[in-house]
């Protein structure tokens, strides 16, 4: 019977990794996240989800797995399912992503969560700016070269590289075999050789079975899509060409985007001027020595949204916000200085554009995913009319967090294990392409349906 584990999510999806992996005297989560379109045939931007029924209207629809002894009180509450102590033992959660983290504010806060240093620290900055779902947990922090044991299971942490740092790979010895765990990986950004060392140590720990992401793996895969470097000479170009404001939207935990960002501005002579979010985000992660991050008022400056009274005074912003006034740019400022700077914009900032009025003719580079649905094509289309609106050029520049088809086929070969089970993929079936040889067999997960590990 054991060592089994049970996919609650990522099983013929993009995210939502939920899997619980269980062995004589361990039962344990890996990642407990939400998925991309959770619900998206029940509930919409005008059908949420009650926050009186705890996780009750999510076990409705099976977005939440119905297991004893995983689940807060209050999540519990008036919920068919009764709160009892804690029988899962701890959440190993892989990288600070959404879809890996967003459903750990329901477990019970008893349950420890174990994650990287630096996850922890990103951890830190959105606890205090707006919230994390590890917030009520005992956190036990790992870094790559330690191991750490919960009951029969062992566990080894290796770092690999991704579009957010801190991101782990996991070699897991059970009571019968080893099992590795990628979480999401690529090998094209600025530490793909982080990766490596992932596939090397579960190679050489003797890896039989392994559950790999495939979030690229597909017939639509754009084969040679921008490495990080990539991003870094194009948007130098567009940054260097430019002598009106350039500003920006990308994700504001993706670190090796910040810096790509900061290093175009170095060679054009411009200044990079971030949200506070990233100003607080970047401050916490000083603590990680072994991170390069520009300082917060040396090499980068912070955009101040007006808010409340729209004075900009003191008690309009949060405390955390404060440390970020003096010195901050608000849109006048932008607006005086547009050829010398280039900003971060978060879409939902965009209406920021009405009070920084920016002269016509400059760039705007969305660096993050294209669209891939209907709801993101919507997206884009609101953002496209914004940049016509200001009589920007639109330009895509984007280095996915993710390997490409084929580097996950090397990476299953490189490991070599027995069994490869598919998840974080829409195209679990594909990855029969990478087995000419049937050197080994693919197992399909099966939502909530328990798989045996053993050989
Ligand atoms: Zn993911
Ligand atoms: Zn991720």
């Amino acid at each position: 019977m054991f060592p089994r584990l049970t996919c609650f999510g990522g099983v013929g999806e993009i995210g939502g990794n939920k899997f619980l992996l269980e062995d004589v005297g361990a039962k344990v989560l890996l990642d407990f996240g939400a998925g991309f379109s959770d619900g998206s045939d029940y509930f919409d931007s005008s059908i949420a989800p009650r926050g009186v029924n705890g996780a009750g209207d999510l076990f409705e629809f099976g977005l939440l797995p119905e297991i004893r002894g995983l689940y807060s009180e209050k999540a519990l509450q008036n919920t068919g399912l009764r709160y009892s102590e804690p029988e899962v033992d701890a959440v190993v959660l892989s990288h600070y992503h959404w879809d890996h983290t967003g459903r750990i504010g329901y477990v019970d806060p008893k349950i420890p969560v174990y994650c990287g240093e630096t996850t922890s620290l990103i951890h830190d900055a959105y606890s205090e700016s707006s919230g994390s779902p590890l917030d009520e947990h005992p956190i036990r922090r790992f870094r790559t070269g330690d191991r750490f044991r919960v009951g029969s299971l062992e566990f080894v942490p290796v770092h690999v590289d991704h579009s957010i740092p801190g991101a782990y790979g996991f070699v897991i010895h059970t009571s019968e075999g080893t099992m590795a765990y990628t979480g999401d990986f690529r090998f094209h950004g600025p530490a793909g050789s982080m990766t490596r060392d992932f596939v090397d140590e579960a190679r050489n720990q003797g890896t039989s079975v392994l559950l790999t992401e495939g979030t690229r793996v597909g017939p639509q895969d754009a084969k040679h899509g921008m490495s990080e470097k990539q991003v870094l000479e194009e948007a130098s170009k567009l940054v260097t060409g430019s002598r009106n404001l350039v500003f920006s939207t990308f994700r504001g935990n993706d670190v090796d985007r910040i810096n790509t960002f900061y290093e175009a501005c170095q060679r054009a002579g411009r200044r990079l001027v971030v949200s506070m979010k990233i100003a607080i985000l970047l401050e916490k992660l000083k603590a990680d020595k072994r991170l390069r991050v520009p300082r917060v008022g040396k090499d980068v400056d912070v955009y101040v949204r007006r808010k409340r009274s729209g004075k900009l005074d003191d008690a309009d912003y949060y405390p955390w916000e404060r440390p970020f006034l003096g010195g901050g740019f608000n849109a006048e400022m932008v607006r005086k200085r547009q050829g010398e700077l280039f900003l971060h914009l978060e879409a939902w900032n965009f209406p920021e554009l009405i009070d920084i009025k920016p002269a016509k003719g400059g760039t705007y580079i969305h660096a993050a995913t294209e669209a891939y649905n209907e709801e993101g094509e919507r997206e884009e289309e609101v953002i496209r009319n914004w940049i016509d609106h200001v009589g920007f050029k639109y330009a895509q520049l984007h280095a996915s967090g993710h390997a490409p088809m084929e580097e996950v086929g090397g990476l299953v070969k490189d490991i070599a294990a027995k069994k490869v089970v598919p998840i974080h993929t829409e195209n679990p079936e594909e990855f029969k392409a990478f087995d000419r040889k049937h050197s080994w067999r693919l197992e399909l997960p099966k939502r909530g349906r328990p798989m045996g590990l053993a050989n």
